[in-house]
């Protein structure tokens, strides 16, 4: 799959998930536009590394996606977008009459509302390119629920029920939009919910990975980065272009469960 001559913009990508699938799309000839909050050296340096190893384009652009200014922003100094990868999210776990209110806040305005922001910015450069491709990363948390993740679980459905209306939106043209429902992947988002599970359901480390987390993934392996990023790419491909308004579970099994 060529996706030479592509621009793809992969929102919280200097980490986990979105970086895995911003090396993949670089592999298959994208040129990137790679994205967080931060400002450092690294995560521009990151991006030259993408170039340098794969010969595409890749710049990094500081927005936070928590501001629906700057996920537009974005996309405006991008000045490109055929291929958008909403990915950007954030986790926090608590029962819900004790769910911090900034958290809820945060996880729907990180992990819902960006992908409004950006997917309406996005839109018109790829009517006006003749083609596009949106990738929302949703999660098994968007078909299904655990206790104690009532904001991401909400924020996941979310973006599920809009990755449909999107398609149907844009179904007489070249653009689909579909969603990535990912399984555990061990990323330092599911690094961090470790010690809050633990409390939570009083158990060791070990127990946590073993009973709650791969306890739902009837393959009792995580998903990676890499097999997340060749579904983003297969997405991206022509043998997909029939493929919009749904989602690809990449979860062992999980959601057969
Ligand atoms: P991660 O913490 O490694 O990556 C999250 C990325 O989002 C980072 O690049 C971070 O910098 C960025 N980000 C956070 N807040 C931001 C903000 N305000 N503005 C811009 N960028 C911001 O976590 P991950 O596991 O790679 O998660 C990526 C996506 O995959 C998330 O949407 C997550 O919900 C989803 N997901 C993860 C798993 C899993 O098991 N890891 C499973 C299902 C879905």
């Amino acid at each position: 799959m060529s996706l030479t001559g592509k621009t793809a913009i992969v929102t919280g990508s200097n980490s986990g998930i979105g970086l895995g699938i911003a090396w993949e799309l670089a592999r298959a000839g994208a040129d990137l536009v790679l994205n967080s909050f931060t400002d450092r050296d690294e995560d521009h340096a990151l991006a030259a590394q993408i170039a340098q190893e794969t010969g595409v384009e890749a710049r990094y652009i500081r927005a936070d996606m928590s501001k629906g200014d700057e996920c537009r922003a974005l996309i405006e100094q991008a000045g490109r977008c055929d291929i958008l990868v909403n990915n950007a999210g954030i986790q926090h776990v608590a029962p819900l009459d004790e769910f911090p209110v900034d958290k809820w806040d945060a996880i729907i305005a990180i992990n819902l509302n960006s992908a409004f922001h950006t997917t309406a910015a996005a839109l018109p450069m790829m009517r006006a390119a003749g083609w596009g491709r949106i990738v929302n990363i949703a999660s098994a948390h968007g078909l299904t629920a655990s206790p104690f993740k009532a904001a991401y679980v909400a924020a996941k459905h979310g973006i599920v029920g809009m990755t449909k209306t999107v398609a149907l939106e844009t179904a007489q043209e070249p653009i689909t939009a579909n969603a990535i429902c990912p399984g555990y992947v061990l990323t330092p988002l599911v690094e961090a919910q470790i010690p809050d599970t633990m409390k939570e359901y009083g158990m060791s480390r070990e127990d946590v990975i073993k009973n709650v987390m791969l306890e739902r993934q009837p393959s009792k392996q995580f998903a990676t980065v890499e097999q997340l990023g060749g579904t983003a790419v297969f997405l991206c491909s022509d043998a997909a272009a029939q493929i919009t308004g749904t989602t690809i579970s990449v979860d062992g099994g999980w959601t057969a469960l």
